[in-house]
């Protein structure tokens, strides 16, 4: 991820946390609080706290050069535990059952639709989407190696199967293949797609051997008379 990318993905994390304290009458500044004291229960050594410390819960967000492969999974497990407690599932194998990780990838494809990733939902229809954008976003978040092995098969406009290959993605894990869901539900919802559905049945993200493969079915159904909302026509 480039500086940029990596200011925006924290950006939209903590925005996230901001949605969801106002729609569920919690206090902002405390549970940012509370989520910073579960990341660093979460890590062993000084450096990893001192990382959090400084450069996503401080000011200098914008020096750090890379974003660490645990950070996110520690952060959503942390999110997850303050907004919904210990019981709540940190992980969903289908976007008809929500998770925060879920919700919090969902939000980011949004915003990220009408700021840094404007330009590839822009015109887009929902099959565009996942035809050629999703593709330019995941090489942004894993890289040309990820995104070199990336499969999208194409068994109708409105049915795609997804295949990643997490072979030496350290971030891989079940709670990222959850943000995949996500993202794609946010992307495709934002699109004006309905009837979504996303899900991963077989995820070898933590496989201990062999090839991490995960694949994803991809269903929705879009309006007769489509509209994008990004589209000179819409206005
Ligand atoms: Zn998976």
């Amino acid at each position: 991820m480039t500086q940029a990318q990596y200011g925006d993905f924290i950006k939209g994390r903590l925005l996230f946390i901001e949605q969801y304290c106002s729609d569920h009458k919690m206090e902002f500044n405390n549970v940012i609080r509370s989520i910073e004291e579960e990341t660093f229960r979460r890590v062993d050594s000084d450096e990893q706290k001192d990382f959090l410390r400084k450069k996503f819960f401080g000011d200098a967000v914008s020096s750090a050069e890379e974003l660490p492969n645990w950070v996110d999974r520690v952060f959503l497990e942390a999110t997850s535990q303050v907004l919904k407690g210990c019981q709540s599932p940190l992980t969903t194998s289908t976007s008809r059952l929500s998770c925060i990780p879920f919700e919090a990838a969902r939000f980011n494809a949004k915003r990220q639709a009408e700021t840094i990733f404007k330009i590839m939902f822009k015109d887009k229809t929902p099959e565009e989407w996942i035809r050629w954008s999703f593709p330019a976003v995941y090489r942004k978040c894993y890289g040309n190696e990820a995104a070199a092995k990336l499969r999208i098969i194409e068994f109708s406009k409105k049915h795609f199967g997804v295949i990643t290959d997490n072979t030496n993605l350290d971030k891989a894990s079940k709670i990222d293949c959850s943000t995949v869901i996500g993202y794609m539900y946010g992307a495709l919802e934002k699109l004006g797609a309905g009837d979504i559905a996303i899900t991963h049945k077989n995820c070898l993200a933590e496989a201990a051997s062999g090839q991490k493969v995960c694949s994803f079915d991809v269903m929705f159904e879009f309006p007769a008379r489509h509209v994008n909302p990004f589209s000179r026509a819409a206005k």
